[in-house]
């Protein structure tokens, strides 16, 4: 079987960002730019006020000094009157400021002086609260270079600049198909021998968390027909996520149900724990995974492989897994010849962050996997760990990161 790294470069290698398309501004968080953007304004795009106060020549913001008011301007408005020595316009946060202003007085800064005059209470040095056409971003500069996350911090500058459409790497479309003659919907009551539907809940969570669209394409009973029906609907998808079905059980039809419906299989089976019969292969641009039924192999399959290609699918530089170190806390006793991924609990503080294994019954325990926020890698023959080792841990809630 090969390592859980030839079965990463394997998926990557058949893996390029997805065509760009037009997305709107306010639906492209977290995609990929395909494209740099530039500016089409100055920004500020004229000299503004940044406060309420007196537009004034500098020589007249001393404090003390009685200046004349020839006009009023609120935002939104164009000054008609210029500033000269002894007069000063009456301004607004946002509005242009006339010609010849040299700084402006806050409102705070000045008492009425009767007769349409205003007297300064304290000195403003020049140039103050004055935003200067331009001084943020040239009109014709770029503002992102392609390959650029959209970020919230990014999208206020964007729709300043009227990019209200993006070109972005589009989001992949994953089918998620649970199979199993014994899994029932989860609205159902199971009955005896029955259990609900999970990893197409688990996995949706996880595939949209990744950036993708997910469809629910329901259970597929254990029998070639309805299965094969089912692939065909789920190769129309750019990733199709299978789960249960693909170890050597006696109902374990979807290796060659996938065959025979034109998926070439690229391996099957591969070094990992939980989740050794993970199948990959592919058919005319979608990728297909069997995955195994047990929810944890579901779930760490998903993290260890398939969010990764969700990534290059979507055209981010970093793929990932993204791993961190951290000092194990307790003991992790169980030597394995495969390359194990256990739920654990990470907590960063100031100076360090520490790990400690969930305790699992194994594969199917969800409930170990719902008190972890992370996967530990235990590499293939290490071990027993007593506490105190580096470790390397992949954070589950990670794809938030939008660097
Ligand atoms: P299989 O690989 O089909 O033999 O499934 C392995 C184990 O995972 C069995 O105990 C199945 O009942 C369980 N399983 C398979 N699919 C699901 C699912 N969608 N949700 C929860 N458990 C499942
Ligand atoms: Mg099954």
């Amino acid at each position: 079987v090969i390592s859980v790294q030839e079965a990463q470069e394997t998926i990557l290698s058949r893996a390029q960002a997805l065509n760009p398309a037009p997305v709107r501004l306010d639906q492209a968080l977290g995609l990929t730019l395909a494209e740099p953007l530039h500016s089409d304004v100055d920004m500020p795009p004229f000299d503004k006020a940044a406060v309420d106060g007196f537009a004034v020549r500098a020589e007249d913001a001393e404090e003390g000094r009685v200046v004349e008011i020839v006009e009023e301007v609120m935002a939104g408005q164009v000054p008609t009157r210029c500033v000269v020595p002894g007069q000063g316009v009456r301004i607004m946060t946002g509005a242009p400021t006339p010609e010849g202003a040299e700084t402006i007085v806050m409102a705070e800064d000045s008492e009425p002086n009767g007769d349409g005059k205003i007297r300064f209470t304290s000195t403003t040095p020049p140039e103050r609260n004055i935003c200067r056409q331009g001084e943020d971003l040239r009109s014709g500069a770029e503002i992102v270079p392609a390959g650029a996350i959209m970020r919230p911090q990014l999208a206020g500058v964007l729709a300043a600049q009227g990019h209200g459409t993006v070109r972005c790497h589009r989001r992949p479309t994953v089918g998620l198909l649970a199979t199993g003659d014994e899994i029932v919907s989860t609205e159902d009551t199971p009955a005896a021998g029955q259990i609900r539907n999970a990893n197409n809940y688990s996995l949706s969570s996880q595939a949209r968390f990744a950036g993708a669209e997910t469809s629910d394409l329901g259970v597929a009973v254990d029998r070639d027909a309805e299965l094969s029906e089912a692939v065909r609907l789920g190769l129309e998808f750019d990733v199709l996520l299978l789960s249960g079905g693909v170890s050597a059980g006696a109902l374990d039809l979807v290796p060659k149900v996938l065959a025979s419906c034109g998926v070439e299989t690229l391996f099957h089976h591969i070094n990992i724990k939980p989740g050794r019969p993970v199948l990959y292969g592919v058919r005319n641009g979608t990728h297909v995974f069997g995955l195994p039924g047990n929810p944890v192999a579901t779930f760490v399959c998903f993290e260890i492989l398939v969010r990764p290609l969700i990534r290059k699918l979507m055209g981010k530089p970093e793929v990932g897994p993204h791993f961190r170190s951290a000092t194990l806390m307790g003991e992790f006793r169980k030597v394995d010849k495969r390359e194990r991924y256990v739920g654990g609990l990470l907590k960063e503080n100031k100076s360090e962050r520490t790990v400690t294994a969930i305790a699992t019954h194994g594969p199917a325990d969800l409930m170990a996997l719902a008190r972890s926020n992370c996967l530990i890698q235990i590499p293939p023959g290490t071990g027993p760990y007593m506490g105190g080792e580096e470790v390397q841990v992949v954070a589950v809630v990670d794809d938030s990161r939008m660097e």
